[in-house]
């Protein structure tokens, strides 16, 4: 049975302040009091998992076990088409240890080069663990097309060059409340707070 978070404290499981900003913006009108994994000195776990999925599981998992607290963590990454589904999972390390997203949207750019199917995605999967093991997880995607060069310098990551369909403006250009309205992680949160949390 899904189970519910009761309120308090909740670890955000993850070292991405980009991250970190848009959950606690999510969260912003639920009964939890966000505290980032940073905050607590936990470490950042190797992401050795194959899947969004089992990252995702190992951040909250290791998370909460830690901090004795239930934690949310988020993996997520953008898949384009011409690529057969990468950067995907491998979205952060394509910035390199540098983490940067400059570099790594021109490595998007160049690997699909005159590729006529400019599709991507970007995919979210939201796992909220407890300390006993428990773990829910919820998946959301957004489609769009890669434009190029990269536009405005809101959001983070791959934000600049992903345009949503349907929409005129790149997430690096859109106001981020509207981002949160569209976004593949506004998708999982949708589905996170209706099976896990009170409404606001
Ligand atoms: P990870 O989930 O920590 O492996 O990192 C996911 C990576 O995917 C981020 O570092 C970003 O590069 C990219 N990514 C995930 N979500 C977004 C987003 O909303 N906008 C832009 N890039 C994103």
């Amino acid at each position: 049975m899904t189970r519910r978070f009761e309120g308090g404290r909740l670890v955000v499981a993850s070292h991405n302040p980009g991250k970190v900003r848009e959950i606690d913006d999510l969260l912003q009108s639920y009964d939890a009091e966000p505290v980032s994994a940073g905050e607590l000195g936990l470490p950042e776990p190797v992401e050795d998992g194959l899947t969004f999925v089992a990252n995702a599981i190992l951040k909250a998992e290791s998370a909460a076990t830690r901090s004795g607290l239930p934690a949310l963590s988020d993996d997520s990454g953008l898949a384009v088409a011409a690529l057969d589904g990468a950067p995907g999972i491998y979205s952060a390390r394509w910035a390199g240890p540098e983490k940067d997203f400059q570099y790594a949207m021109q490595r998007v750019q160049d690997e699909v080069g005159d590729a006529p199917d400019r599709n991507a995605q970007f995919i979210c999967v939201l796992a909220l663990a407890w300390p006993d093991g428990h773990v829910e997880t919820f998946e959301g995607t957004v489609d769009g097309t890669l434009v190029w060069p990269p536009r405005g310098d809101r959001g983070f990551g791959y934000d600049p060059m992903f345009l949503p369909k349907g929409h005129d403006e790149t997430f690096g250009e859109m106001d981020p409340a509207h981002k949160h309205a569209i976004s593949h992680r506004a998708a999982a949160f949708r589905q996170l707070v209706a099976a896990c949390f009170e409404s606001p």
